[in-house]
């Protein structure tokens, strides 16, 4: 064996992140799942972990010199982070680079949404337009809306500069005011569900998001609301959303994200107001390229300088 510093890739990840592993780094695959199932003496060499999905605290155990974990993707709700805190393990992510792509997208889910994009085109393609004449109005539009975004953080205020062309009232949710915004503020979800009639929901998974959009907020959005989710599908009660939608209760909703990805509850599938994406909001080749290189770096400079690039705010030792 050699002096190179062994990182552990369970799982699938982008083919970049190995190519630059390559002559750098002794890379170690496994196949994912709820364990580790490394032999004693390569869980023994592993000091790093690169990882697209997730982490947890039994495969961080499994590994007694575990140093990092580079997590592809911004939002590492699967990496178990109080777990690797109280280990002194440091965690990094992908924030910034993907912003751009995943504020665009956003965009275009909420226009798709609210205008039927999807619906009109297969209109066309089903050969409907020459056969039954023009798709049916779109029953809403974006003109004369109130916009309030759930999470005003990286990609949230991106979201927001892309909002003000369209001329529409903007406003975000968050725990802690930005006084450097001039959106205006509200201090509850529920108060500004209440004051709007599109949020676009752009915070992290975390216990404190779990399920916040329930039958109460969808319900303050109203027959004319419409719900974006570009976060995780964990911020939802999907079966509160799947009853406002069947019912009028909320006008319609754009969703990337699910609360038990791959699978989607079948009862969206028909439904006429909601356009569903695959949780493609970053899934570009040049953006998941940036992503990609940022996991090797992370993982590169801490094997050559005992830095990181982008620590999560949870991680212990600083880069
Ligand atoms: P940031 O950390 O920059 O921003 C998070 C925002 O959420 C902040 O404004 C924060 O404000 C707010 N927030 C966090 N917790 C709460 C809470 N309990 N209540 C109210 N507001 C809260 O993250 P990013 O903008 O970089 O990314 C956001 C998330 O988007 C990621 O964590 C990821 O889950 C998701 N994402 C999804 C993608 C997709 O493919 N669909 C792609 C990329 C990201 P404050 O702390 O003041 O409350």
């Amino acid at each position: 064996s050699d002096s190179k510093a062994v990182v552990l890739v369970p799982g699938k990840i982008h083919p970049r992140v190995l190519e630059r592993f390559e002559g750098k780094v002794e890379v170690i695959k496994a196949p994912a799942g709820p364990e580790p199932t490394l032999s004693a003496v390569d869980a023994q060499r592993v000091t790093a972990v690169a990882v697209a999905g997730g982490f947890n605290a039994k495969w961080m155990d499994g590994l007694p010199n575990l140093k990092v974990i580079a997590n592809f993707g911004v939002g590492y709700d699967g990496v178990d982070v109080k777990h690797a805190a109280s280990r002194g393990i440091i965690v990094t992510n992908t924030p910034d680079v993907l912003n751009d792509e995943v504020a665009d997208t956003t965009i275009a889910l909420l226009i798709s949404t609210v205008r039927r994009l999807y619906q009109a085109e297969k209109h066309l393609r089903d050969g409907k337009w020459v056969a039954e004449g023009p798709f049916a109005l779109s029953p809403f539009s974006l003109r004369g809306r109130k916009v309030g975004l759930f999470g005003m953080g990286r990609i949230g205020q991106e979201i927001a500069k892309r909002l003000e062309p369209f001329k529409l009232e903007i406003g975000y949710h968050t725990r802690s005011k930005r006084d450097e915004l001039s959106y205006t503020y509200y201090g509850s979800l529920k108060e500004m569900a209440e004051a709007v009639d599109i949020l676009i929901c752009i915070v992290p998974g975390t216990p404190a998001t779990h399920k916040a959009i329930n039958a109460d907020i969808l319900a303050a959005l109203g027959s004319n609301g419409v719900f974006i989710n570009v976060g995780r599908g964990s911020s939802v009660d999907e079966d509160a959303l799947l009853t406002a939608l069947q019912d009028g209760t909320l006008g319609a909703a754009g969703l990337d994200v699910f609360y038990e990805e791959p699978k989607v509850p079948e009862g969206f599938l028909s439904l006429p107001n909601v356009t569903l994406l695959p949780h493609v909001a970053s899934a570009s080749v040049p953006t998941r390229n940036a992503m990609a290189d940022l996991v090797a770096e992370n993982v590169l400079g801490w094997v050559t300088s005992g830095k990181v690039v982008t620590p999560v705010p949870e991680t212990p030792v600083k880069g």
